[in-house]
């Protein structure tokens, strides 16, 4: 067999996911368990979602957790560029191909007969999906198209009866109805890829033997063994991992978990304990130990040992493997050490001192002003609220919305975090310096604090939602009830 080779594909569009992590680090599990290689592949197909800071700070995140790929976009490797966005025209030249083949064919539908197209099929009660109208034009008329300067897309030929088997090295067969399968976009008007495409195109050319990852692809796998099949190309492995979960068994998410990498390096987590605990994550070791290194884990990995049932991410568990990994593996020296390129690295204590410094006059008043920064969730409750001059009902609105407002932010600059919190003040009709004071509050926990703009971007995103929601909380978030109204007053706003 030829030398395992597996990857992460993270596409940079927002805050370094633990789920990404989780699956990275299965993937280089499995690759160095098997004398393999880990590469890193950027999906950047998408320009309008995907940022250059996003892309830092995923990778930041995942080496700072240890997770170290032998190819990347940042280390190079025979097949490069590892970024999709700077792999040219090759991935149009594959979907020509495949149209050269009959495999694929050109589609010259506007959104609007698109939408359409989907209202009547849902009207009927039918699969909303391409309806392979364009499969009925002559060559001549697709020319003419062409010539005429029609915009068009590629799709992709889906059989319309019979079963797809997908097989899945954890999951066994999967049946799959072609019915349910849409002919897929493979390049988009504006000669992009789409993921299926570039995905396919680029584990080829980069050699990738076995593709683990979030099951939440598996719908995905019959385009992409099609694809396989229409290109004549040997077929990885697939291996679909089960999703994370928030304790309620809900899918992990940002709205009831922090869920970014960044969040879980504030809060001041050791790496070696938040591997850990993802390696505890729908996995075991032999010995079912529970704290582990990440070597222990490679040494005695078995992808079959992963068990299905949905592994949930438990922010209290890993405090506390966290807990034993301080105790038990870290000298005094190693302790003082990275305690200060934890809370007193340059980076972060330049970002705090410009605020503090006009604030305080003794070094002794720094943990007054500045406490706040080295703190996780604060000591926040209803009682903390009281000298703000807002009725109750705005009051959890406001908090509430400004959640929801902060939750939807994709760029986190205090310009962006300051603009939308003046405009939703507005739009709830509050003076802007009486809607910020409870933000104060929640972020700080005082209102004489410095600019709680300034403190929301250098704590991040994750650490700022997850006090406003620890706020929400402590003054009474919606009922199930007020939940529905709140969501339409606020989609209203
Ligand atoms: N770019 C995809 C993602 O963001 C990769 C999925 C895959 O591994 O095929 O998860």
């Amino acid at each position: 067999m030829s030398e395992v080779r597996t990857r992460i594909a993270p596409s940079p569009t927002g805050d370094p996911h633990v789920g990404t992590a989780y699956i990275a680090l299965f993937n280089m599990a499995f690759a160095k368990k098997m004398g393999g290689e880990f590469i890193l592949r950027i999906e950047d197909t998408d320009q309008t979602r995907s940022t250059p800071e996003s892309e830092k700070m995923i990778l930041d995140a995942l080496r700072w957790l240890g997770l170290d790929w032998s190819e990347g976009p940042d280390v190079g490797g025979p097949h490069g560029p590892y970024r999709q966005s700077e792999r040219g025209d090759i991935y149009k030249d594959y979907a020509l191909e495949l149209v050269e083949k009959g495999h694929a064919f050109y589609a010259f539908e506007t959104a609007e007969e698109l939408d359409q197209m989907r209202a009547e099929q849902k009207e009927q009660g039918l699969p909303q999906k391409y309806d392979g109208r364009a499969l009925k034009l002559s060559a001549e008329e697709v020319q003419a198209k062409i010539d005429a300067g029609v915009p068009y897309v590629i799709r992709m030929k889906v059989p319309e009866e019979g079963t797809c088997v997908v097989q899945d090295m954890l999951r066994g067969e999967i049946e799959i109805d072609w019915a349910q399968i849409d002919q897929q976009v493979l390049l988009k008007a504006d000669g992009l890829p789409t993921y299926h495409l570039a995905n396919v195109v680029d584990d080829h050319l980069m050699k990738i033997t076995h593709v683990i990852r979030g099951e939440e692809w598996i719908n995905s796998a019959p385009k992409h063994i099609l694809l396989y099949q229409y290109f004549g190309w040997d077929m990885p492995t697939l291996c679909h991992m089960p999703l994370l979960r928030n304790p309620d068994k809900s899918k992990l998410s940002k709205r009831k978990n922090p869920t970014s990498i960044l969040y879980y390096q504030r809060m001041g987590f050791l790496p070696e304990a938040v591997i850990n605990y993802l390696g505890r994550m729908g996995w075991s070791m032999p010995d079912e130990s529970e704290k582990f290194a990440l070597a222990d884990m490679i040494e005695n990995f078995d992808i079959q040992r992963v068990s299905l049932g949905g592994p949930v991410f438990d922010v209290e568990k890993l405090k506390w493997l966290n807990g034993l990994w301080i105790r038990e593996d870290l000298s005094p020296a190693d302790f003082a050490q990275k305690f200060a390129e934890w809370g007193l690295n340059s980076e972060y204590v330049n970002a705090i001192l410009p605020l503090i410094i006009p604030r305080i006059e003794t070094f002794s008043d720094v943990a007054d002003v500045a406490g706040f920064f080295f703190k996780g969730q604060l000591d926040v409750t209803a009682e903390s609220f009281a000298e703000i001059k807002m009725e109750q009902e705005t009051l959890r609105k406001a908090l509430q919305f400004a959640l929801w407002k902060l939750e939807a932010l994709r760029s986190w600059e205090k310009d962006k975090i300051f603009a939308e919190m003046k405009s939703l003040a507005q739009a709830m009709e509050v003076k802007p310096k009486d809607f910020f004071a409870p933000l104060f509050v929640a972020v700080a926990g005082t209102t004489a604090s410095v600019s709680v703009f300034d403190s929301m971007t250098i704590l991040g995103p994750d650490m700022t939602r997850a006090r406003l929601r620890h706020a929400v909380n402590a003054v009474g978030g919606p009922s199930k009830k007020e939940a529905k109204r709140w969501e339409k007053e606020f989609a209203e706003l």
